[in-house]
């Protein structure tokens, strides 16, 4: 999207209104706008139906019909469009068990999670706040649509929600919203991780970060977290470690370090929280080289086995638990001294070294091709075939 993506979107509201319907912008992308922060995706609400929004539009998708969500293609982008819509009956405190598709605006608002997110904006600007939404952002505050107490019960993941919206925000969690999400933390054993792990990340990404964790201890909320019941005192600690210039994995490996897990629990952590297999095994190996590199200093060797990517997250990871400032630069320095970076770049295969030993292929042969790669690296031989050839005879006649 460009610059002003309301602009590119006012026609997709324009072709929804000359068919006789009502539609905004609504959501995340109002209140990002008032904010003055870049907007992401803007999302439209409607009274159209999905059936009668198919009508509108001859490229559409159904992502999410059944809560009335379709994806409208409309000059080169798409757009989710929703159905106006109430939710009602909630169990077991997470998604409405039946949606009803509704013709007002001011309903479809009341179901959603916070005032500052239950705006509309029509396509002139102007903006529909029946539940003073514009108020909260100007004291910076995230306050439920209504009762707490009742909107936390309907559905639990609000509750971590408010958490990240305060660290991206930087905003703070207003006080009976707040109490109210101290006492029902507890219903998050009802929310499937899947979606608690995207609320987390968010928090792990946001400006507001530290106070976040905190806010997560504080409420009790960690409790109801993948791993981290009983952990406060080891959140406390992450928060006052986890700075803004962390990325992501960097956070996870700092978040694994500040757990004490053992290699082997590291994995059931992650498992836990349902990281693809992937990702587990990157910051398994992160983890690794912050532990060396704690206890040791940077050599060939181990810059070369762990690469210059991981190296230097591990860097700055340790870097903040030293509360010292990060300076990739020496660790940079270090990697270009390497007079190789990848076995693959070793001037010698397994074909060289068998016919100059005239020897069957073994176990032996990796030995002697580490050896070689080692001393490479080293600088006891150059990476050349003919000096390696020289090398290893001298060293075979030892
Ligand atoms: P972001 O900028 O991170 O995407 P967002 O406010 O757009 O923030 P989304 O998760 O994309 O958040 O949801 C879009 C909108 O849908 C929200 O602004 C809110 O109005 C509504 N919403 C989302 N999740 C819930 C929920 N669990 N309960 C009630 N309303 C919700
Ligand atoms: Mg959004």
């Amino acid at each position: 999207m460009t610059a002003n993506p309301f602009e590119q979107a006012v026609p997709v509201l324009e072709l929804i209104e000359s068919a006789g319907f009502e539609a905004y912008f609504v959501g995340g992308s109002v209140r990002d706008h008032l904010l003055g922060r870049e907007i992401a995706d803007v999302d439209i609400a409607t009274s159209a139906l999905p059936e009668e929004l198919k009508q509108i539009f001859s490229k559409t998708a159904d992502v999410g019909i059944d809560h009335g969500t379709i994806l409208v293609h409309h000059a080169g982008n798409h757009y989710e469009v929703t159905t106006f819509r109430a939710e009602a009956d909630y169990s077991d405190f997470r998604r409405p068990d039946n949606v009803s598709f509704i013709r007002s605006l001011t309903e479809d608002l009341q179901r959603r999670d916070f005032t500052m997110n239950a705006m509309a904006m029509d396509k002139d600007g102007h903006i529909r706040d029946p539940f003073a939404g514009r108020e909260a952002i100007k004291r910076r505050e995230i306050v439920t649509v209504g009762n707490p107490d009742e909107r936390f019960g309907e559905d639990a993941l609000r509750m971590l929600r408010a958490v990240r919206f305060q660290s991206q925000l930087a905003f703070s969690i207003e006080k009976q919203t707040f109490a109210s999400l101290a006492v029902h933390g507890h219903l998050l054993q009802n929310i499937a991780v899947e979606r608690k792990l995207v609320e987390f990340e968010k928090l792990l990404a946001g400006p507001g970060r530290k106070e976040a964790i905190q806010l997560l201890v504080k409420s009790g909320i960690y409790q109801y977290l993948p791993g981290l019941d009983e952990r406060d005192s080891q959140l406390i600690s992450f928060s006052s470690h986890l700075t803004t210039d962390l990325k992501l994995e960097e956070s996870w490996v700092l978040l694994l370090f500040e757990l004490g897990l053992a290699q082997t629990e590291i994995e059931d952590f992650l498992r836990g929280w349902k990281l693809p297999l992937q990702r587990i095994k990157r910051y398994k190996h992160i983890h690794s080289l912050l532990l060396n590199r704690l206890d040791n200093q940077w050599t060939l060797d181990s810059i070369y086995k762990a690469g210059l990517e991981e190296a230097i997250c591990a860097e700055k990871v340790a870097a903040m638990l030293r509360d010292k400032c990060f300076k990739p630069e020496k660790l940079v320095e270090l990697y270009d001294m390497l007079p190789i970076k990848n076995r693959q770049e070793l001037a010698v295969s397994g074909k060289d070294v068998m016919a100059w030993t005239k020897k069957q292929p073994g176990p032996w042969l990796r030995e002697v091709l580490d050896n070689i790669e080692r001393s490479v690296i080293n600088g006891d031989v150059s990476n050349e075939k003919e000096k390696i050839k020289e090398w290893l005879n001298a060293s075979n006649q030892k």
